[in-house]
């Protein structure tokens, strides 16, 4: 590819990647970004067959489970234990680089070397995170494909979240990390015909799929506070996912709601980085 430059200035000549190839280019942009050129490259993605079938799933996200899912059946749980690790780290670096910035003179050499270093950092972590979500969004669309799926129901944790979680920082941190899978998700799924619905996912996770009557959940398997019910032992994110598809699709909670008989725990498929992030 070949990027003409102002005049008196060489055009620039860059190498495409080979996943590229072949691919219509729409736009091409050279932007300056933490201290580095980026190429921003707009291609248009080759068509896709849509998926077949009309059922409905329901995705619960959360922090130790990044996605919890359902159609009804069968569910799948994909865990966020990598993806909060990255996050964590991410929280703590930033910090230490921010403190270590703060002490420096301004246009000293010390100061130049630490912003290197924290771009460099950054630029690094945020790919990595970048990755995982996009294995995790992936897992789930194929498991969409693969069971005929034609809208899922995701529930929004803005409205949970807001009130009762955590120092503003991590909250900030979780709702980036929300919505961005949202996004993903969105437009993955969107590309096989898939639509994605936000729903509001207020007493979900908390309400009986047996009695119907709302608990607030402490632990991760689900406990009913109803004495004259007293269910118990299903898995707190599968029954959130069963509760939002029932909400979404009933419009009520359904007493004696059937849970899904078969739950598949995975991992996202990451592949192994050679260069650990500091
Ligand atoms: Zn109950």
């Amino acid at each position: 590819m070949c990027l003409s430059g102002s005049r008196n200035q060489k055009e620039l000549r860059i190498k495409l990647p080979v996943r590229l190839r072949g691919i219509e280019i729409r736009h091409v942009q050279l932007v300056w970004h933490r201290n580095q050129y980026w190429l921003h490259v707009v291609v248009e993605k080759p068509f896709l067959t849509k998926v077949q079938g009309g059922n409905k799933a329901a995705i619960d996200p959360g922090e130790v489970h990044a996605v919890a899912m359902t159609d009804g059946n069968e569910a799948v749980v994909i865990s966020g234990r990598l993806l909060r690790s990255l996050h964590r780290l991410r929280n703590k670096k930033l910090r230490w680089f921010q403190r270590a910035i703060s002490r420096t003179k301004k246009g000293s050499r010390r100061r130049r070397k630490l912003l290197d270093a924290k771009y460099r950092f950054l630029n690094n972590i945020d790919r990595r995170i970048e990755h995982v979500l996009h294995a995790i969004s992936a897992e789930a669309v194929r498991w969409c494909i693969d069971r005929g799926v034609s809208i899922v129901y995701v529930g929004d944790p803005s409205s949970v979240r807001e009130k009762n979680c955590g120092s503003k920082h991590n909250q900030r941190m979780s709702q980036w990390t929300f919505g961005k899978l949202r996004r993903l998700l969105e437009y993955k799924l969107k590309r096989q015909g898939i639509k994605l619905i936000s729903v509001d996912e207020r007493g979900t996770a908390g309400t009986c799929p047996a009695c119907t009557v709302y608990t607030k959940q402490s632990g991760r398997t689900y406990k009913c506070g109803n004495k004259d019910c007293g269910f118990k032992g299903a898995h707190r994110d599968v029954v959130g996912s069963s509760g939002i598809l029932d909400k979404s699709v009933n419009k009520v909670f359904t007493k004696g709601r059937v849970l899904p008989s078969k739950v598949q725990y995975s991992r996202p498929m990451v592949l192994a980085s050679k260069k650990k992030a500091v």
